[in-house]
């Protein structure tokens, strides 16, 4: 029987999901038995589109369809918070089972402070996150760095601190670091981003961790949770997914693993922080300037409720018709948001001028982090 604080390896018991799987398929094993046990209504996770490229976040409610989402899409920047706030009426209405990384998380337990996301409607699936690579930069790298046509991709993913691709004839691996020093690689939120290990879900699954006989065949799963030990519990007694627990090493590595990333994290921090905190407001002011005013940093922030801000944008922040915007326009987004902005990097990413809106706010939100509770990605928000 599986119990909070539990990590296990775990593995899949379908042989056709094992070869579909990014590690032991315990993730798509788990949403399939919570789907098919009716103990959620539907699943929330995320499908390959038209290529590899193209992370399409999806809500299935027949079982047989969930082995289209087995696998990781590291270029895959979705974030299911506001998905399941705008699509799915924040789960009010139905039980959800939703696959999250941190960013998701993160979103999905500010919507539940704003009444956005019932929580006790939800089954929380945490996915370790190293990061994500912006679908558009990462075709450059491939074209770039590794000299290979992005369209002639199969497979990409990251381990080891590489970037890996496989291509018709042939793979190359290409350190992370050595891309991102030459301004490739993960998204700048990403790089920034120290919830790696998402455990205010209900149970967390990663490759980190997992050696011997098991390396590449087992999800390291950690449970989180009573719900997340009663889904595991049932699926393992239904005969779906099979467990052992983990090798006392691969616990370690995967600490030690952890910690440098969180390292990373904090170098990161420094590197995008340095500079802009003597000069925050004079650098907000000439990036900002180049802004359209298209509504889509507002649209997509998670932190950023209908009823609390988006209805009056028109009357508080924006005069129509002027361009360049009013500073003012920004200034009021940011204090309106950043206080709680989780460093997901939708406004950065949507911004059609290519303002670095992630960055503001983020800075802005860890500064806030040095003087008061609850902290970014570590506070106890579950009810
Ligand atoms: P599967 O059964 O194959 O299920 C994978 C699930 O992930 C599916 O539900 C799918 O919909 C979902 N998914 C795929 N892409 C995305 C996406 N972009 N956003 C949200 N959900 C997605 N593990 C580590 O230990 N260290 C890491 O550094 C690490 N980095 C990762 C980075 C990304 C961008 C992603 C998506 C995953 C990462 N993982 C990492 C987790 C790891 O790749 C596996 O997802 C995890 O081990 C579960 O394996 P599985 O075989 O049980 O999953
Ligand atoms: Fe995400 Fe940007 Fe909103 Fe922060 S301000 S939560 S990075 S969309
Ligand atoms: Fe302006 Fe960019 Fe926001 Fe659009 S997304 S309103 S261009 S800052």
């Amino acid at each position: 029987m599986a119990a909070k604080g539990d990590y296990l390896y775990a593995w899949t018991t379908d042989s056709g999901l094992a070869k579909k799987a990014e590690c032991g398929g315990a993730v798509t094993t788990l949403l399939k038995y919570a789907l098919e046990s009716k103990m959620v209504d539907a699943v929330v996770a995320v499908k390959k589109g038209f290529d590899l490229y193209d992370a399409v976040p999806v809500a299935i409610t027949d079982p047989k369809d969930l082995d289209q989402t087995a696998g990781s899409l590291h270029c895959g920047t979705v974030l299911m918070s506001t998905f399941i706030q705008k699509y799915l009426d924040g789960a009010k209405k139905m039980k959800l089972g939703v696959v999250v990384k941190g960013c998701d998380l993160m979103g999905i337990l500010e919507l539940a402070k704003r009444n956005e996301i019932d929580l006790n409607n939800l089954v929380m699936i945490g996915v370790n996150c190293g990061g994500s690579v912006n679908p558009i930069s990462a075709r450059k790298m491939i074209k770039e760095k590794f000299g290979v046509d992005p369209d002639k991709v199969i497979k990409e993913e990251i381990d080891k601190g590489q970037f890996i691709i496989e291509y018709e004839g042939g793979h190359k691996g290409i350190k992370m670091d050595e891309l991102e020093d030459d301004g490739y690689g993960r998204r700048s939120n990403c790089r920034r981003c120290k919830l790696k290990i998402p455990r205010q879900a209900d149970i967390a699954c990663g490759n980190w961790g997992v050696i011997g006989d098991k390396a590449g065949k087992a999800t390291f799963v950690e449970i989180c949770s009573d719900k997340g030990a009663d889904l595991v519990t049932k699926a393992v007694n239904a005969k779906k997914l099979e467990t052992s627990s983990a090798d006392p090493k691969g616990i370690e590595i995967r600490g030690k693993t952890e910690g440098a990333m969180l390292k990373l994290g904090e170098k990161w921090r420094k590197k995008d922080f340095t500079g802009l905190r003597d000069n925050l407001w004079s650098i907000i002011d000439k990036e900002t300037s180049r802004c359209i005013k298209c509504y889509s940093c507002i649209e997509k922030c998670p932190v950023c409720t209908a009823t609390s801000f988006k209805d009056r944008a028109d009357d508080i922040m924006v005069r129509r018709g002027f361009l360049p915007s009013d500073p003012m326009f920004h200034l009021r987004r940011f204090a309106h948001i950043s206080d709680s902005c989780v460093n997901c990097g939708q406004c950065e990413e949507l911004c059609p001028m290519e303002i670095p809106l992630a960055l503001f706010s983020h800075a802005i939100r860890v500064e806030a982090d040095n003087a008061f509770v609850p902290k970014l990605g570590e506070a106890p928000y579950k009810n």
